[in-house]
């Protein structure tokens, strides 16, 4: 295509954008993102701010593998990025932490920089739920009014909030599978249990806010956070089209809803230092 039918084509774009829908884009809470090692030497710390920015992130709950990439996002941003604390040196340590006394102390001697939020994101199969490490997360967490940030299963989410009643969890992903049915149960059934929807096109695939997932937010609007997961570096440069979904589902719901979701949720559980 000839550049001038190649910016036509992009003007009829924009066009189709109706000026309600634009006007209506909240302020976003990400509550999922990632500044792990291989995402440093392709985005400075500015550059990956600036990405949020321009995605409309105002705040965002970051950790990493290893941790110091939570830090240098911290310490150029301190009112933008909540720090959770990943309890990853490396990839290696994802499968093996629930039962590693040295990612116990790795996670207790760096919890004394009293900057941390929360623990995680963590990976962790049922079986492990009551391991020796995991145990002791939840001890830290009701002493310090963590959060644990958790990518599991329903089984293993509903395991740990029998575990640990007491100990607030954020669900990452609502499971990655999980139905607005069974999510829908779990809040029910504990008042402890927030939900972060990224990677959850399924909420609203082809763009239509699901009415199952639509009812669910009406019932529990006080519950659910939106976010991103930067897993891999190439998600960074996915960040605003994937914001850019996620305001036109906000926009389908009542706005005192969406503002919840889109920030409110996550300014309330984690109010500024
Ligand atoms: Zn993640």
């Amino acid at each position: 295509m000839r550049p001038i039918v190649v910016l036509l084509a992009l003007l009829g774009v924009l066009a189709d954008r109706s000026p309600a829908a634009d006007a209506a884009d909240l302020p976003l809470f990400d509550a999922h993102i990632h500044y792990s090692r291989p995402d440093w030497d392709v985005y400075s710390p500015e550059r990956a701010l600036s990405l949020l920015a321009r995605a409309g992130v105002r705040r965002a709950i970051v950790s990493s593998t290893p941790d110091d990439g939570t830090l240098k996002l911290y310490e150029k941003a301190p009112a933008v990025v909540v720090p959770f604390l990943r309890p990853y040196r490396t990839r290696e340590d994802m499968s093996t932490w629930p039962r590693s006394a040295e990612v116990q102390a790795y996670v207790e001697q760096r919890l004394q920089r009293g900057v941390y939020r929360g623990i995680g994101e963590f990976h962790l199969s049922v079986g492990d739920a009551d391991a020796p490490v995991v145990r002791r997360f939840a001890e830290l967490a009701r002493r310090d009014g963590l959060f644990l940030h958790g990518h599991v299963d329903e089984a293993t989410v509903e395991k740990l909030l029998t575990l640990y009643p007491d100990v607030r969890i954020l669900w990452a992903h609502a499971g990655m599978s999980s139905s607005a049915a069974t999510v829908g149960r779990l809040l029910d059934r504990s008042p402890k249990l927030w939900v972060e929807l990224a990677l959850r096109s399924d909420v609203a695939s082809g763009g239509t806010l699901a009415a199952d997932w639509r009812a669910l937010f009406l019932r529990h609007p006080d519950r659910f956070l939106v976010g991103t997961d930067t897993w891999v570096t190439s998600r960074w440069e996915d960040l605003q089209q994937s914001m850019r979904a996620v305001q036109d589902w906000l926009a389908q719901l009542p706005p005192a809803v969406a503002e919840n979701i889109a920030h409110g949720n996550g300014e309330r559980l984690f109010p500024s230092r």
